[in-house]
This record gives structure tokens, C-alpha cells and sequence, in this order.
């Protein structure tokens, strides 16, 4: 064990203030207007803009553990403009709707910080911005490419920097160039999720915790305590879908890992710069993604071991050994000056990958069942477009409002292909990560601007461009 880190405990987020403890759980048989399975970002956002919409609504939010139990009290706290799949939807559908796609997002980062401060949730939201740097000729390529990408798909604002003017925000080692976009946000994502449960729960949402829910079928979701009967049966369960009867192949629960230091001294600070507090992440294909907390210290994160045979998922966010030495190494590579410094804590979580990398938001009319996730990592913001679109699709189908421009856009009720069966899941996954882990090194060592073959190969191959 790495001395002195605390591993698991579900994530650092929650070792100053606690677990919450847990609402009760579905008391027997109960009907509601709506049933929402899942206390994450996405179903509690779906909660929050029904309940906005249609007061009368009786909602129930059922949830296996506590809200932010899963990935919504785990993440890196990027609250940012990326959605999983929207260069297939330009493909698919054209690129005037994947332009819309786009704009809703960026619209999103900014309903989110403007939603927590009208509700009151303090959760260390700072609106610096993403940098994202290259740190190798191969990464500075892409990072042209995207970033070239990302204006032509109405990001104005977006900003490319060279070696010095990067080294002004942030003093990563070794980087060559950056991009900055506006939109995007450091926040505590733990604070997000809890307030936003206590504000739902406001409303007259009820909230039943410790409710795993064994079965969803139209009209009823089965508990162990009970059933929940409703015209509308809506399931967020993002990187744990897999462990829902019938669902095991839809998604491939992915699991990214973290780590946080202690609070770093202000002489390693000057060190590092990063005074805009700009979430922070590479173009390598495994790539980092980092915060500077709003108590001083550097919580980031990367892939670790990426699947577990079976689609099995954590215990309570425990990550490997390994896992965390890299991550650290990563820390130094990063930041020289951090050598040494403590590593408080370190723990993982699971993400929702579909087939075809593309999130989607869906209602089956002729069920009622609807779900939405397959956010691949970019889940923060998007939980919040998809919650405000599922509401949408739900009144639309109770007769209560009609088409909008969410309803249109076009990740809704896209359906994708189911992954293969095991062991070829688990073989895909560990290839493809070995095959990103070994590019990643032949490119660091190298001097070509061009992406490592095997890297394309691995993309192509798993569906992911
Ligand atoms: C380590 C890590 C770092 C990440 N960093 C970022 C980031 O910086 N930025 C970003 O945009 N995205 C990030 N993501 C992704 C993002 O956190 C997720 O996409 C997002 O939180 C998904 O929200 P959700 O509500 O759909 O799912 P979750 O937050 O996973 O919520 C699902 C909930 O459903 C519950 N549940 C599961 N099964 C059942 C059942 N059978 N019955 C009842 N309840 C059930 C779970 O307990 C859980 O609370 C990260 C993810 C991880 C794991």
C-alpha cells in the first residue's frame, strides 16, 4: 500500500464532511407519476426540471446506495462543454444538428453554475475554463487538429497557446502548445450532487435510498422492498447498467481512476502556477485529467486498469496499487516539484461506454421506459442537458407540451449496437488499453507529429472514431 493514502472510501470528495447517511428506503408497493431509477446527476436533474415543470408531478427517485454514490460523488469535477459522439452525430445526422448538439452544451456549463447558485449549493464552482495541453510533437498535432475542430464547430472563443504563453497558466513539464475554451469549470462534484439531492428533495421529489432496484420493466420498477408502479420508469444508471437484469452488454461500465495530494505548500505553488484554476488534461490517447481544489491541491486522474472481466465495478471506489503509483508518476511527470509530496487519497469509479461512443437520451413511447448516459468520461455537464431533455420527452409524450428544440436535437433515442459477449469484451478493452499505453510511449520518445498507427488502428477497432 502507498503510505498514508486512503483507498476508496467511495472518493476523496467525501473524507472531510462524510458519507451522507442514507434517506429511507421504499417502505412496500407504491404508484407515482414517474419512477427514476438512480441518484446521480442525471436522474436527479431529470427530477429537478419535471418537478420545475409540472408541480403536480408525483416523482420518486429510488437509489441503491445514497445520491452520489456512483460516478456523480467520484469524478475529476470538469464541468465542461464535451459530449461523448457528437462528430458521429455531425456524421449521421448532419452537421447543422451536431452544431445545435454543441451549442446546447456549451449553453449547459453555464445553466449549471447559474441552477447552483439560484438553489444555494455551494460547490466550489470556479468558471476558469479547460486548458489542454500537448507534450509531445504527436499530442501538439492533435491538439491542432482539435482545436481547429472545435472553432469550426462555433467555438469562437476558444484560445491556442504556445510553449511560453501556456507555461503562464500552467507550468506542466515538457508542454509544447495548449487550447483553452471558455466553457468549462472546476467544481466539488460531491457538493454538487448532494445539494442538488437536498434541493430536489425541496421540491417534493421523494427520494428513496438504499433501494437497489432488481428489475425494470414498462410501468414498474421492482425492489427488494417493494414495487414502484408508473406510466414512466426512467433509468440513470450510467457505469452500473451493466449489473441491471437484460442490460449487461449496453454499456461497458469503464472504470477511471484518481488520486489527490495533500494541500500543496505555497512554495510548490509558485512552482506550478495555474492561478486561473482552468480544469487541466493532455492530449495523450490515455490521457490525465486534473483539478486545483478549492483547498490547494491537485486531484487528478486517468484510466488505471480501464474494465474488470464481467463488467464487475469497484468496492466502494478501492483502485489498485499500481494504479495509484502511476497516477503519481504521472503527478511528477506533470509536476516535477510535487515529488515527495503526500498522496491523501486515492479511489475509482465507473463510467457508462456504449458500442459506438455515442451518449444518448431516449424514450420509448410505447413503454414508457426512457434512460440516457453513455457519456464516456464527459458526464458532468452532460447529465444536466440530458436531464432537462428526458423531462422534455416526458411531457411531450404525457400530452403536456409538445416538441422543443431538446427533443430535437440529435442524441435523442439514438440506438446502438449491444458489446460482445465475454471474454471478448474483456480481451477488446485490454488491448485497446495496452495498444493506447504503448503509443502513448513511442510517442513521447519520438519526434513525429503523426498519431501512432496503433493508436488509429485501436480507435478504429473499437468503435470509438
Ligand atoms: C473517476 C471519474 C472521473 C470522472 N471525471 C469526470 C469529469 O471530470 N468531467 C466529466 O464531465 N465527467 C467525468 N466523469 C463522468 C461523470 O462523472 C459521469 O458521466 C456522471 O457522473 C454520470 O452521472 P449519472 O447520474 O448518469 O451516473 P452515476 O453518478 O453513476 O449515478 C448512477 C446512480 O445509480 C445508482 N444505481 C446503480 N444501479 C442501481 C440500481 N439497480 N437501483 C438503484 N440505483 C442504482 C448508483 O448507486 C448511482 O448513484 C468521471 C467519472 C469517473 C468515474
Amino acid at each position: 500500500m502507498v503510505r498514508n493514502t486512503v483507498n476508496g472510501g467511495i472518493a476523496f470528495w467525501y473524507a472531510r464532511d462524510g458519507l451522507p447517511v442514507p434517506r429511507e428506503p421504499l417502505p412496500g408497493d407504491i404508484t407515482a407519476d414517474v419512477c427514476i431509477v438512480g441518484g446521480g446527476y442525471t436522474g436527479l436533474w431529470t427530477a429537478y426540471y419535471l418537478k420545475k415543470a409540472a408541480p403536480s408531478l408525483d416523482i420518486v427517485v429510488l437509489e441503491a446506495a445514497f445520491c452520489g454514490y456512483g460516478a456523480s460523488g467520484r469524478n475529476g469535477g470538469w464541468l465542461y462543454n464535451g459530449i461523448a459522439g457528437r462528430d458521429r452525430y455531425a456524421r449521421l445526422h448532419g452537421r447543422e444538428a451536431a452544431v445545435r448538439l454543441q451549442r446546447a452544451m456549451n449553453g449547459t456549463v453555464a445553466d449549471v453554475i447559474r441552477v447552483a447558485a439560484e438553489e444555494g449549493i455551494d460547490a466550489d464552482i470556479h468558471h476558469g475554463g479547460v486548458l489542454e495541453v500537448a507534450r509531445s510533437p504527436a499530442q501538439a498535432a492533435r491538439l491542432a487538429a482539435f482545436h481547429e475542430q472545435e472553432r469550426a464547430f462555433g467555438e469562437s472563443d476558444r484560445v491556442r497557446y504556445g510553449a511560453r504563453e501556456t507555461a503562464e497558466r500552467i507550468r506542466v513539464a515538457g508542454a509544447v502548445s495548449s487550447t483553452w475554451t471558455p466553457h468549462g469549470a472546476r467544481l466539488h462534484p460531491a457538493k454538487l450532487v448532494r445539494g442538488l439531492a437536498g434541493a430536489v428533495a425541496g421540491l417534493g421529489v421523494t427520494i428513496h435510498e438504499s433501494t437497489p432496484v432488481t428489475g425494470i420493466r414498462p410501468r414498474r420498477a421492482v425492489t427488494p422492498y417493494g414495487t414502484v408502479r408508473a406510466p414512466y420508469v426512467l433509468r440513470c444508471t450510467e457505469g452500473f447498467t451493466a449489473g441491471i437484469k437484460g442490460r449487461r452488454r449496453d454499456w461497458l461500465p469503464m472504470n477511471s481512476s484518481m488520486i489527490a495530494t495533500e494541500p500543496l505548500p505555497d512554495d510548490v505553488w509558485e512552482t506550478i502556477g495555474w492561478e486561473g484554476r482552468e480544469t487541466l488534461g493532455d492530449m495523450a490517447h490515455a490521457y490525465v485529467y486534473a483539478q486545483r481544489t478549492a483547498d490547494g491541491r491537485i486531484a487528478l486522474g486517468g484510466r488505471g486498469v480501464p474494465y474488470r472481466f464481467g463488467s464487475r465495478t469497484d468496492n466502494d471506489g478501492r483502485t489498485q496499487e499500481a494504479t495509484v503509483r502511476a497516477l503519481t508518476d504521472m503527478l511528477v511527470r506533470l509536476f516535477p516539484t510535487t515529488a515527495g509530496v503526500r498522496i491523501d487519497h486515492a479511489w475509482s469509479g465507473v463510467l457508462g461506454v456504449p458500442r459506438d461512443w455515442c451518449a444518448t437520451v431516449t424514450l420509448d413511447r410505447s413503454t414508457g421506459l426512457g434512460w440516457a448516459g453513455g457519456y464516456v468520461g464527459s458526464g458532468v455537464a452532460t447529465a444536466h442537458l440530458a436531464g432537462r431533455t428526458l423531462c422534455d420527452l416526458v411531457q411531450r409524450d404525457s400530452g403536456q407540451a409538445g416538441a422543443t428544440e431538446l427533443t430535437a436535437l440529435p442524441w435523442v433515442n439514438h440506438r446502438v449496437r449491444r458489446w460482445e459477449p465475454e471474454p471478448l469484451r474483456w480481451l477488446g478493452v485490454q488491448a485497446m488499453y495496452a495498444a493506447y499505453r504503448g503509443a502513448d510511449r513511442r510517442e513521447s520518445a519520438g519526434r513525429s507529429a503523426r498519431t501512432d498507427r496503433v493508436a488509429r488502428l485501436a480507435d478504429r477497432v473499437s468503435g470509438r472514431h
